[in-house]
């Protein structure tokens, strides 16, 4: 082998577009009803569905695609873990966009399911203010998720003393690290100003016992900054998910060749893969197959599509993961038999 026959970890997904109870779910209809988009057409194409650009009206029409043909797919294409991200956020008046992914389904639906093949992050809804985010710390902490997420174009500054350091100080305390959205967004009422990188070096700073994840790497904004930040803070790292890869593979910024090689320059142990999974389900096997096919060093391609996240999500050595062979009945937890 050329010693890129190795399971991918996928850092970076979105449970809850699933049919299952997604009324529970504000914000999660918007992928399926109304305007038909590129996006939704094409992971209903992905899904099987026959007719992807008909308008789903109804329910009944979502399609069905629970935590089993998430494991499926991920067998399919090589990826032995998942990180899922729980969502909690609503943009400005009067747009007033929720979405809420809550922490019990992402659990319940997934990670009690298959417990060795995901982890979750929890969303924190910073805006409602410290009472309420110190709560939605604390739950991802009981819930055994490593860190917690900040949807910086929703929410706003994510160095707002008043409103975020607080959030801070409890993750330090709890062993939790923070998880930044970083660069362009296209859900309803995002500000872009708020997810500019140069805001995360201020919460670098003030907290370096603090672990922060840069999600996208400043995509199509400013990858240079969040580079920058990553390399010269030593708390910083990013993910390189990119969920408009189908327009940009390999082109600027974050698949691009010559932008990975100053990851591997600069970045080699602090950089990670991730895909936003399900919106990517169309093209993610070009994605990867592309990604391990670029003249990059092998040592540097295990580390951005597997050791790095191992390391930092799983605590896990190569070795420690080599030692263990993932499979679906390996991981399965007979939830019937309870
Ligand atoms: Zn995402």
């Amino acid at each position: 082998m050329n010693g890129m026959d190795f399971k991918i970890i996928d850092s970076h997904s979105h449970p809850g577009y699933e049919r299952k109870d997604i009324e529970k779910r504000p914000g999660c209809t918007l992928m399926w009803f109304g305007a038909q988009n590129p996006s939704s057409a094409m992971i209903r194409a992905a899904l099987g569905d026959p007719e992807p650009w008909k308008p789903i009206t109804k329910i009944e029409e979502i399609p069905d695609f629970g935590v089993d043909y998430w494991i499926k797919y991920m067998d399919d294409m090589g990826i032995s873990h998942m990180g899922l991200q729980a969502m909690d956020t609503e943009s400005d008046p009067p747009l007033s966009w929720r979405w809420q992914v809550p922490y019990e389904y992402v659990k319940k639906e997934f990670i009690d399911k298959y417990p060795d093949r995901f982890w979750g992050i929890g969303g924190i809804h910073y805006k409602l203010g410290p009472e309420h985010s110190l709560e939605q710390v604390e739950k991802a902490k009981e819930f055994g998720f490593p860190g917690v997420k900040m949807f910086t174009v929703l929410e706003g500054y994510p160095n707002d003393r008043e409103k975020c350091y607080p959030i801070y100080e409890r993750c330090v305390k709890l062993g939790l690290h923070v998880e930044f959205h970083v660069g362009v967004e296209d859900v309803p009422g995002a500000r872009f100003k708020y997810s500019d990188p140069i805001y995360i070096q201020d919460v670098a700073m003030d907290f370096p016992d603090l672990k922060i994840v840069m999600l996208h790497c400043g995509f199509f904004l400013s990858p240079e900054r969040a580079v920058g930040i990553c390399a010269m803070q030593p708390n910083v790292y990013t993910d390189i998910t990119n969920a408009l890869s189908i327009f940009m593979d390999l082109k600027k910024y974050t698949y691009d060749l010559e932008h990975l090689r100053v990851l591997e320059q600069f970045i080699p142990d602090k950089v990670w893969y991730g895909s936003d999974f399900p919106v990517t389900h169309a093209w993610q096997k070009t994605t990867i197959a592309r990604l391990k096919d670029l003249p990059l060093s092998v040592e540097f391609k295990r580390k951005l599509l597997r050791d790095n996240a191992a390391k930092f999500f799983l605590g896990k050595t190569p070795e420690m993961l080599a030692a263990e062979k993932v499979t679906t009945q390996w991981s399965r937890v007979d939830i019937e038999a309870k």
